[in-house]
């Protein structure tokens, strides 16, 4: 599979895009004329600087108002395509895109615009260049590649081919396989973005909404499956126009483009086995069978507050490793670790984030084979050396400078908790507060970081998305996309703050970065579970009493269960599916806190219950804005 990427999908100047194409792992890049304008080097140079930088010239754009045109126009269009030419000899390069006709001036006529393709052809092929046609979705007469491909087949010559781009076919809802007849040889090039469904102008929606293929809501691999059915092996080539990718960071949005080529290529191998398509071999998306610990760095001084909590909500001390200053606290299926070492990520990472979940680990079939395919897409394994007994675990990079570890039942990592910890009795008095199991774990991310989090996630893991949903912050608006399995084993819910004075954007400010801001846990009974808390001495964010009036009227509950409610500062919600509970811990440390769930059927969030727990922590702050801490708010 070629690979290529459009310099008009990143920021900076034409070398910093470049050296982020080469550094994300491209093959080729499309030159978009204005990239190249605005640059000071000759042409010659910069066909120089791209082979420096080991990249292939995979196209030059765009060539505008062509075909149709009536005299005078037409002559001077041709002359100006023979000064486009002469600029792709310079650069190094023989294709060019033709885009399908805007100008009100434009002459409709498949046969007359076959005539122009063909004279164009004769021209481009004096010079060994080529010319490739794009129906442009707002195209005056041409705006559907059907139409565009009987102009191609009409001009009948070598030197002119077909342009697909899968955001014009896609957004138009043209029938995709319409594409597996073309000829392979008569498409020269692909192009790829997705977008997120949104009902606009189309124009607007191209120019400012694309995205990578798996960020957004378009079926782009059905649209590269219909192409891959023709035999075509020529360049993938990234096409997208994003204000917020314009505006980015160019490596890290080079890096989103390779990975969502890379996926696409392995989906419509896997989706289309017949076909021949030279993608990296890897293993299939993972299937997670549930979050096996959460690990959280702390100073000594904060994991003594931390176990605190820790204890009343009812966990216990359950284990010590062997040689480490990291214990083990568990209750249910819920391991979490504290991790007060002064060497390695943990120690490094409490240094930079304070207190603050780190790390976590998937349960998944084959930790190995995980990490392969996360290497296969891109993403950074971590190391760290291990001490004599203890295990390998394999891991990678995650969310805000994060680790995500794998653990699997087929191999010694089964036996963790055995091999490199002892056990501790717990001789605390701690009431055991019936919570089973992780529930989710939410992420607060920049908002600008939110695509590249989904797409690391949905690419990786058997899991998908679901749509963006708004929180209101009294200080502003919280984006929040849930990713998720449908054995609800994995559920990570990602916060992107815009806006610093949010609490989420508090957060990340006071976290220097993104990393996990709640924890929720699991109960089959939630009151069971507040009458638990209260006896270890837990005391749950206070909620106004005005959102039980509010609850009472919107769901029609009955007064007794409302009263209950509200005595113990229990959130409610309903969903078609069911009934949901929850609870929270006030903030800890810069701002985390814990949640427990009980669901009823529930598949949500409680996104409607946002805005009452956010303001309930508000309250929670200090004049200078940092939380009070958990001890100082009992
Ligand atoms: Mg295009
Ligand atoms: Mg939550």
């Amino acid at each position: 599979m070629k690979t290529s990427i459009a310099t008009v999908s990143l920021s900076g100047d034409l070398k910093d895009k470049l050296r982020a194409i080469a550094k994300a792992g491209f093959a080729g890049v499309e030159i978009f004329e204005n990239d190249f304008l605005a640059f000071d080097e000759s042409p010659r140079e910069v066909g120089r600087m791209v082979r420096d930088f080991g990249l292939e010239i995979s196209l030059f754009q765009p060539f505008r108002d062509f075909e149709g045109m009536p005299e005078p126009l037409r002559a001077r269009t041709f002359d100006r395509a023979e000064r486009k030419f002469d600029l792709m000899q310079e650069l190094g390069t023989d294709l060019v895109l033709v885009c399908s006709n805007v100008s009100p001036a434009a002459v409709g006529g498949i046969d007359r615009a076959a005539a122009d393709f063909r004279e164009l052809g004769e021209r481009a092929a004096k010079r060994h260049l080529r010319v490739g046609y794009e129906a442009l979705a707002w195209g005056r007469h041409i705006s559907d590649h059907r139409d565009a491909w009987e102009i191609v087949r009409r001009a009948d010559h070598p030197n002119v081919g077909l342009i697909l781009d899968s955001f014009h076919t896609l957004s138009r809802k043209i029938e995709i396989n319409s594409i597996r007849s073309i000829p392979k040889e008569k498409i020269f090039i692909v192009q790829l973005a997705d977008a997120p469904l949104i009902d606009m102008d189309l124009l607007y929606w191209s120019r400012h909404f694309r995205n990578m293929p798996g960020e957004g809501d378009l079926p782009v691999t059905d649209f590269t499956r219909a192409v891959a059915a023709t035999g075509y092996d020529g360049y993938l080539s990234l096409e997208i126009f994003n204000d917020q990718f314009r505006g980015g960071n160019a490596n890290a949005i080079a890096v989103d483009g390779y990975r969502s080529l890379i996926y696409l290529g392995d989906q419509v191998k896997r989706a289309e086995p017949d076909i021949r398509l030279p993608v990296p071999m890897m293993p299939p998306r993972v299937d997670v069978k549930g979050v096996a610990f959460v690990e959280f760095s702390a100073s000594d001084e904060d994991a003594g507050e931390l176990e605190a909590l820790l204890v009343s909500i009812g966990f216990k001390k359950a284990a010590q490793h062997r040689t480490k200053q990291v214990v083990v606290y568990r209750q249910g299926a819920i391991n979490l670790v504290v991790n007060t070492e002064r060497e390695g990520f943990a120690s490094a990472s409490y240094l930079v984030h304070g207190t603050s979940a780190y790390a976590f680990g998937l349960l998944v079939d084959d930790a190995a084979a995980t990490v392969e395919r996360a290497r296969a897409l891109g993403a950074e394994p971590f190391e760290q050396p291990v001490g004599p007994g203890e295990l390998l675990v394999p891991a990678i990079h995650g969310v805000g400078g994060g680790l995500i570890y794998f653990l699997d039942e087929k191999s010694e990592l089964s036996r963790i908790w055995e091999i490199e910890f002892d056990p501790v009795r717990d001789e605390g008095s701690v009431v055991p507060a019936g919570l089973s199991a992780i529930d989710h774990i939410a992420q607060t991310v920049k908002y600008e970081e939110m695509l590249t989090w989904l797409l690391f996630y949905t690419s990786l893991l058997e899991a998908h998305k679901t749509p963006m949903v708004d929180i209101i912050d009294p200080a502003g608006i919280v984006r929040s996309q849930v990713v998720e399995n449908d054995a609800g084993t994995l559920r990570l819910t990602l916060n992107g703050a815009e806006n610093r004075n949010t609490l989420a954007g508090r957060f990340i400010t006071e976290t220097f970065g993104s990393g996990v801001q709640h924890l929720a846990f699991t109960t089959e009974d939630i009151f069971a579970t507040a009458q638990a808390l209260r006896k270890n001495g837990f005391n749950a964010l206070p909620i106004s009493p005005n959102y039980y009036d509010d609850v009472e009227a919107r769901f029609g509950l009955d007064a007794e269960l409302v009263e209950r409610l509200k005595s113990e500062n229990i959130l409610y919600d309903r969903d078609d599916g069911g009934e949901y509970f929850q609870l929270y811990s006030p903030t800890f440390g810069e701002g985390f806190f814990f949640e427990i769930v009980e669901r009823r059927g529930y598949g949500g969030y409680g996104a409607a219950n946002a805005i009452f727990r956010i303001a309930a922590l508000r309250k929670h702050l200090r004049p200078d804005g940092l939380p009070k801490s958990w001890s100082s708010s009992r």
